[in-house]
């Protein structure tokens, strides 16, 4: 089971990760943050998220196996 967070402390919320994969990942309207909608990420989304992680430029998104 994989997992992606989001640090709060360094995302930027520039939306980068949103443009890639916007069913896993959104910035709320004001909210300073992005956030992660879905909890458990399937083999289809795991390689755009992926993609997403090295995106970042905040290197906000990690990726927790287990
Ligand atoms: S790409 Fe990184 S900095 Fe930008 S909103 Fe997503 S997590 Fe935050």
């Amino acid at each position: 089971m994989t997992r992606v967070t989001v640090d709060p402390g360094r995302c930027t919320a520039y939306g980068i990760c949103v443009g890639i994969h916007p069913e896993v990942f959104a910035v709320p309207p004001g909210s300073p943050v992005a956030v992660v909608t879905l909890d458990v990420l399937s083999e289809d989304d795991l390689e755009d998220v992926q993609e997403a992680v090295r995106a970042c430029p905040a290197q906000a998104l990690r990726l927790i196996e287990g």
